[in-house]
């Protein structure tokens, strides 16, 4: 599909700073796309904002086969063009910027950024979450040099290598199904016997002869001089420690939410995730949130986008009772 990256450009022009909106919508993934072409069909005033480009972690998914409506499955970055598209037909303003600071004062949101303060009715948050990070005193030295957090961005860099993907979830699976689309040999470590993926998923990674397992196994350190060389893992039970030989090492051992924008102002749970009802309200009056940033027990496009249009519709309601 054509002109995916062609919105990078900041369109200032589109945000008006004298308007009170109804809704400013943070973040430009699947949640916050769904919100807006809700929002368009309510007829309510809004923007979207993004900080980096839109699509969220998804457009850079290789290939999304349980979104409904694709029977042969699709390109992350194909699904979102798609999202983005439908949004912008119904006019959606999309404004390239950072948010940095929401307050609410009365019953007004004021969003912070850099073309001002933003004035809205409501909110909602829907800025994702990002990996954690490996927990190896060698991650900031080795991170972008061997040490990566997106097989489908990296994976080709590692043709005919040996590549260790830490993690037992769907995106570790997926992730070293992936890579041995190129690698000779990929290594998955996870810590416990079992893997949390989905079978389907697991029943894939079994039959790769390229994948291989190290069960109850955490890392200890990656090794190495300028890149990475090496791994050292440590068993979870007998703290035997034991070096695989490795270019690479991909990690996908879960999510962290983006919440610090609204650290202080909404309730969290102990991971950061933002606490919401079924309404998607959070602890503070017309501030919603959405998709991998909240507290959900499934992070998946199709929750993401469920979640939006649940939000959007309760907005909707909330500004027909101001
Ligand atoms: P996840 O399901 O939370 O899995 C994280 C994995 O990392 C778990 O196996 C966990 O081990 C392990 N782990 C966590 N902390 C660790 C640590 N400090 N050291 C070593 N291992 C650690 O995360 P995810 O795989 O990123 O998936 C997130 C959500 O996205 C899920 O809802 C998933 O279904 C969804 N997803 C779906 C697809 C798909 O194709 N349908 C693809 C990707 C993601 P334990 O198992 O022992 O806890």
């Amino acid at each position: 599909m054509d002109e995916f990256f062609s919105i990078h450009e900041v369109k200032k022009e589109k945000l008006d700073i004298e308007e009170i909106y109804d809704l400013a919508i943070i973040g430009g993934g699947p949640a916050g796309l769904t919100a807006a072409i809700y929002a368009a069909r309510f007829r309510l005033k809004f923007v979207l904002f993004e900080k980096v480009a839109i699509g969220g972690q998804i457009a850079v998914s290789e290939w999304v086969e349980n979104y409904p409506g694709f029977p042969e499955g699709i390109s992350g970055a194909d699904l979102v063009n798609l999202f983005k598209k439908q949004a912008e037909r119904f006019g959606t303003n999309i404004v390239l910027t950072d948010v940095r600071k929401i307050e609410k004062v009365d019953d007004l949101f004021y969003l912070e950024t850099e073309y001002g303060k933003i004035r809205s009715w409501t909110v909602i948050l829907a800025t994702g979450a990002e990996p954690v990070k490996l927990p190896v005193p060698e991650e900031e030295k080795f991170r972008g040099r061997g040490i990566s957090y997106c097989a489908t961005c990296d994976a080709a860099f590692f043709k005919n290598k040996t590549v260790a993907v830490i993690g037992g979830g769907d995106t570790a699976i997926h992730d070293a199904l992936t890579l041995s689309k190129f690698a000779d040999k990929v290594i998955v470590v996870h810590r416990r016997k079992e893997l949390r993926a989905t079978k389907i998923l697991q029943e894939a990674a079994f039959s790769n002869p390229k994948i291989s397992f190290e069960l109850e196994y955490i890392p200890a350190h990656v090794l190495g001089d300028k890149k990475v060389e090496g791994l050292e893992i440590e068993h979870v039970i007998t703290k035997e420690h034991k070096t695989l030989k490795v270019d690479g090492v991909f990690v996908a051992i879960g999510e962290k939410p983006n919440s610090d924008l609204v650290k202080g102002l909404v309730n969290l749970d102990d991971r950061g995730f933002v606490i919401t009802n079924m309404k998607m309200e959070t602890s503070l009056t017309g501030l919603y949130a959405v998709g991998d940033v909240r507290n959900t027990p499934l992070r998946q496009v199709i929750t993401a986008c469920g979640d939006a249009a649940i939000a959007a519709a309760e907005v909707d309601k909330y500004i027909k009772n101001l």
